[in-house]
């Protein structure tokens, strides 16, 4: 076959072909390339199709919870990322651990100072729950 190298876009599958290989078609109501033509285009989508529902089909049960419990995780871990405080014995102070530098420092629950981590400046968050320390 001679061609003359003339290539049209065929709307279906959106690729170029020859354009003397396009012929209407009676379903798409255009004129389509050859492999559209023929039926190909459409096995080609149902194949993926079939081949994504294979795919979802092969996710293991509960794959939801897993990626919800993996996520409640992570925010545990957030809120894990504050200054920790340990109590000095003998003294009215306690032991700031600043989560930004990992700078130690001394803090006065009473003063509620210094209000900053000295090093980095990271703000020390505010000792509720001092009395159970
Ligand atoms: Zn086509
Ligand atoms: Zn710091």
């Amino acid at each position: 076959m001679v061609s003359l190298g003339v290539k049209a876009q065929c709307r279906v599958c959106g690729q170029l072909a020859p354009a003397d290989e396009f012929k209407l078609h009676y379903k798409y109501k255009q004129a389509v390339c050859a492999k559209c033509y023929s039926g190909r285009t459409e096995q080609e989508k149902q194949k993926e199709e079939l081949k994504k529902k294979k795919e979802e089909a092969a996710r293991p049960p509960g794959w939801d919870e897993v990626d919800d419990y993996l996520s409640r995780a992570s925010k545990q871990k957030q809120e894990e990322q504050q200054i920790q405080f340990s109590k000095i014995p003998g003294t009215e102070q306690v032991k700031c651990l600043c989560f930004n530098c990992k700078y130690s420092f001394k803090y006065d629950p009473v003063r509620k100072l210094p209000q900053a981590c000295p090093y980095c400046n990271a703000e020390v968050p505010r000792l509720k729950s001092f009395s159970s320390l």
